[in-house]
């Protein structure tokens, strides 16, 4: 079933303590795309400005993605991210956001966009995720990522934009402060009284779990020896997460099962993601080697309660 998202499309300047990109491919609506394209058709809204290259759309075109709501603002600016992580991972600090063509946009979706299946609301302002929901009446399956900013000063218009969706993609410490909740069960269950029917709770390098009204699912990250860019990890976790799942709704109705099944996809892709800077390993990944490392991923989270 075909995706629509709608998210950042950005230019990012990184700096983690094995390397530095001052001027790379970056955004969650791009991050997600990337992953989501192994298993649908996705459909990327969201502004670039003139100062947005061919090559970069180029990147998503080369995986099937389609760009036509990409809005080319004349005049504008591209967002704008710089980031900077220190020997530990999890953390980061933000330097700078440059807002550029986000500021005053109205998202506008073709015939197309509004006619798919799936929508993932990547982390953008409130508003304009819930603008985007309306659009899209219909859709079998809505999930949705913010951030600690929009909790600081959107919180009322996040908790409206929550409300209309199936799912929630959030970082625990996101989960505790929108709630207020110290305890992360404590905090899901908040989420899913106000009517998502699945949280997803990410725990950067520690994995991700799932939380439903009837079950508890959890996955550690896949362990890696080479982490270089967590930049992305999460909307590509996000992109294996809905992506599988918008492919599984075709032929079955969204149970437990599929929803663990969609968090070991997540988790494959976001493996992939951090190996390398930006959208750089994700760009040239083979079908096969999510494959394998799905493989992997079982065998390492497998035990036997025998003796
Ligand atoms: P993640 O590491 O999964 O949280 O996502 C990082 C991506 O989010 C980067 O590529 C940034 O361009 C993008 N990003 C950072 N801050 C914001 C923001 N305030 N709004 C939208 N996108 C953002």
């Amino acid at each position: 079933m075909p995706i629509t998202v709608v998210g950042s499309i950005a230019y990012d300047a990184v700096k983690t303590p094995f390397g530095e990109r001052e001027r790379m491919l970056g955004g969650a609506a791009v991050h997600f795309a990337l992953a989501a394209s192994f298993f649908e058709q996705v459909r990327v809204v969201g502004p670039v400005g003139d100062d947005f290259g061919e090559a970069e759309l180029e990147v998503l075109r080369g995986r099937g993605v389609d760009v036509s709501d990409v809005e080319r603002i004349p005049g504008g600016e591209t967002f704008f991210w710089r980031g900077e992580y220190g020997w530990d991972l999890n953390s980061r600090e933000t330097l700078d956001t440059k807002l550029g063509v986000f500021e005053g946009f109205a998202p506008k979706l073709s015939s197309e966009s509004r006619s798919s299946d799936v929508l993932f609301l990547a982390n953008i302002q409130p508003d304009l995720q819930r603008e985007v929901r309306a659009q899209l009446p219909d859709a079998r399956f809505v999930a949705l990522d913010s951030m600690n900013l929009w909790i600081d000063i959107a919180r009322d218009s996040l908790v409206a934009a929550i409300k209309s969706v199936d799912c929630v993609i959030l970082n625990d410490a996101e989960l505790r402060q929108l709630t207020g909740k110290a305890n992360l069960f404590s905090a899901a269950r908040e989420v899913l009284s106000w009517g998502p029917r699945v949280i997803v709770a990410k725990q950067g390098e520690y994995g991700a779990a799932l939380v439903t009204a009837e079950s508890f699912f959890s996955l550690p990250a896949f362990p890696l020896e080479n982490v270089v860019d967590p930049t992305g990890a999460g909307d590509t976790f996000a992109g294996g997460f809905v992506g599988y799942i918008a492919q599984q709704l075709r032929s079955e109705e969204l149970s437990d099962e599929l929803l663990r099944a969609a968090m070991a996809h997540g988790t494959a892709l976001a493996s992939f993601n951090v190996e390398e800077f930006g959208t750089e390993r994700i760009e040239r990944l083979a079908r096969a080697e999510i494959v394998a490392r799905l493989e992997e991923l079982r065998e390492i989270t497998r035990f036997s309660s025998d003796g």
